[in-house]
């Protein structure tokens, strides 16, 4: 049996290439497609370099290829749709449209996954956002295109309503009630189109809406780690899926409540790769493989602090005085203000003393 593929890459940025190191060490070779030759994967990969939505490029990657996945989920469905030659995406189609509209995100996750999502409704345009009831918040999301809090108005004041009814009448929308919530919490699930395996609750502190910084385990009660797990294989096993993917939530009181996913390893997994015994990469390239997954331990509590472009040099002198931190850089060439550079992971059980590299930046 030649058990060694080509696997293809849709996105070659930090995600992709830490995917395909787990490929390589599986003996697998990678084709990456990305619109950067010098995109962090190019330095692990064979390139194919062009847009995403350039459909030769994406047929090319399909004929080099045996599998093919994505780092990210903005990624032309249709195209790939025209493209890709039967079983040769195992993480689907269909999950990054879910993924790519949170109208049908927001209607998968309560109605199908039947998991608890905040309450919501569809806005098409700013009369659905007449008669709110003040004495609750809320926040109107973009359906497509938002990210990182981009695309996203608080509505906690009638003042408030100005900026939302325009964002309201720019484009369809999704109004949620705010979450009081105690925590940021995601969890990764991995799955190979039958059984799925299941990393620990993660804990996210975000800085100006992007994560700075995240705690495994997550402080929270072992309840409450079950019911998120819970949550996570049920969407999972709906979707029957393939490779990793990555649900955020909030802990609220006793209850847990989804926020999104990404159908795709995310950032606050990147601590898998030095303190579980499979990492997040490792249990996409094996699931979208269809292979057997490993239940996966934690070794021990660890951080994971984010390097952003104006982080780079602390982090260097952080990993100087604290040998045993692991430093990982992306390979960017540009370390611009809020750009991803790299992370650091550390194994600590007291994650208060672990100091974010962000948190003192005049942002
Ligand atoms: P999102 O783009 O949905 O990931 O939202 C970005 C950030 O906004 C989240 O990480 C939360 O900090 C915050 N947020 C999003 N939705 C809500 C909500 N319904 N209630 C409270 N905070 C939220």
């Amino acid at each position: 049996m030649n058990s060694t593929k080509t696997i293809g890459i849709i996105g070659g940025g930090q995600l992709g290439q830490m995917m395909a190191i787990s490929a390589i060490y599986m003996g697998h070779k990678v084709v990456t497609l990305d619109p950067a030759a010098n995109c962090p994967a190019s330095r692990v990969s064979d390139m194919i370099v062009a847009p995403y939505d350039d459909v030769d490029a994406l047929r090319q990657l399909a004929e080099r290829c045996d599998v093919l996945t994505y780092e990210f989920e903005n990624v032309d469905a249709d195209g790939l749709d025209t493209v890709i030659k039967e079983n040769q995406l195992p993480q689907g189609t269909d999950l990054l449209r879910i993924s790519q509209n949170r109208i049908f995100e927001k209607d998968f996750l309560a109605n199908k996954a039947g998991v608890t999502v905040a309450p919501y409704k569809v806005v098409t345009s700013s009369l659905d956002l007449e008669n709110l009831d003040f004495a609750k918040n809320y926040v109107l999301k973009t359906a497509t295109g938002g990210y990182d809090g981009h695309g996203q108005v608080v509505i906690k004041l009638k003042e408030d309503l100005e900026r939302a009814n325009q964002l309201a009448n720019s484009t369809e929308c999704v109004l949620e009630e705010f979450v009081d919530f105690d925590l940021e919490i995601s969890v990764i699930v991995s799955g190979n189109g039958e059984d799925v395996t299941i990393f620990s609750v993660q804990e996210n502190i975000h800085r100006n809406n992007i994560l700075s910084k995240t705690i495994v385990p997550a402080r929270i009660s072992a309840e409450l780690a079950r019911k998120a797990q819970e949550m996570a294989v049920k969407i999972a096993v709906q979707l029957e899926l393939s490779g990793t993917l990555c649900v955020e939530m909030f802990a609220a009181g006793d209850d847990i409540i989804v926020n999104e996913i990404a159908p795709r390893p995310h950032n606050s997994g990147h601590y898998s790769i030095e303190a579980c015994d499979f990492s997040q990469f490792d249990t996409h390239i094996l699931g979208v493989l269809g292979q057997p997954l490993p239940d996966i331990k934690l070794h021990a509590p660890a951080v994971m602090l984010n390097v952003l472009g104006q982080h780079v040099e602390k982090a260097q002198d952080y990993v100087q005085a604290n040998p045993s931190a692991h430093l990982h850089l992306y390979g960017k060439e540009e370390a611009k203000h809020n750009r991803k550079m790299g992370h650091v992971t550390v194994f600590s059980d007291k994650p208060d003393e672990v100091e974010e590299f962000g948190v003192e930046v005049d942002w």
